[in-house]
């Protein structure tokens, strides 16, 4: 289909810059990508002169409900409003805040010596990106504590763990209540990937929509069929747009490659309709 709507870079936990990540699309035949970090817009201020393809501006916020970390993707946002920059600042703020308590906990496990060492080693590794896990995941087989960043994920840092603090993201209400005022479309990021319910997931998209969501992401990286046709079932029972997206991170990650998304079924109401 040559539409991917979500994918990172190296200003979040991605490991491409912008221009390679642009370079990267064009050679898998995308025609339309948005670039959509975890809580910065910083990608669209570090772009090549000559695009080649739709370029579609986003991000991707982390908000809280239910207990739960849910990711709002933004999309056709402003990326130079002063009051975009403003949100990214205050969630940046809250990373930050995050980082210490992740930290903390992680030393009073015993797996790192210092929490200001631990904290200077993943803003290094972060190198001016937003600060997530994956940078902690890093961090942790750097010093020798994990054999590699899936065992780091598994052992202290996935859903649960030690080093999962989640106390900081704002309500999911008012992440949707930003990226409408910035003039975006609200998309629900990769509904089949929480580990919830159905009856929940449910009530997770009718409450989306409720707090003015507009659109869910039907496909996401790679996905059992059986859950994209649930999804488009969902997005048509509740009126909402689909949006497709690899969530690309790296090269490494062969399911997910950068432009090659499954193709939206076609009750689908596609979301680029919504500012096309
Ligand atoms: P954060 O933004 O700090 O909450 O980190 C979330 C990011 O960590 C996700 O966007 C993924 O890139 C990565 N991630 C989450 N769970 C795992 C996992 N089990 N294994 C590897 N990476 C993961
Ligand atoms: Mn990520
Ligand atoms: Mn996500
Ligand atoms: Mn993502």
């Amino acid at each position: 289909m040559g539409v991917d709507l979500h994918c990172h870079s190296t200003h979040s936990d991605g490991s491409l810059s912008p221009t390679d990540l642009i370079q990267l699309a064009l050679t898998n035949q995308a025609t339309m990508i948005s670039i959509t970090d975890h809580d910065t817009v910083s990608a669209y201020r570090d772009l090549p002169s000559e695009i080649g393809l739709d370029l579609v501006p986003g991000v991707e916020f982390s908000s809280a409900w239910r207990n739960l970390d849910i990711h709002v993707v933004g999309l056709n946002v402003d990326p130079y409003s002063v009051d975009m920059i403003s949100v990214c600042t205050e969630q940046a703020k809250r990373r930050l805040r995050r980082a210490e308590k992740i930290a903390k906990n992680l030393f009073s496990k015993k797996l790192i010596s210092s929490v200001d060492a631990a904290l200077e080693g993943v803003k290094k590794i972060a190198d001016g990106g937003t600060i997530g896990r994956p940078h902690f995941a890093q961090y942790l087989v750097e010093i020798g504590s994990c054999s590699d960043t899936g065992a780091a994920f598994k052992l202290y840092l996935s859903a649960g763990k030690i080093g999962d603090v989640k106390d900081e993201w704002p309500h999911m209400a008012e992440v949707v209540g930003w990226i409408k005022s910035l003039g975006g479309v609200p998309v629900l990021a990769h509904p089949a990937k929480y580990k919830v319910s159905l009856s929940k997931l449910v009530s997770m998209i009718e409450e989306f929509k409720t707090f003015g969501g507009r659109s869910i992401e039907v496909t996401s990286g790679y996905q059992n069929p059986e859950k994209t046709k649930l999804l488009a079932d969902l997005s048509t029972r509740f009126n909402l747009s689909a949006s497709c997206g690899s969530d690309f991170h790296s090269l490494e990650k062969r399911w997910s490659q950068l432009g090659k998304t499954q193709d939206l079924p076609a009750v689908c109401r596609p979301v680029w309709d919504e500012w096309s």
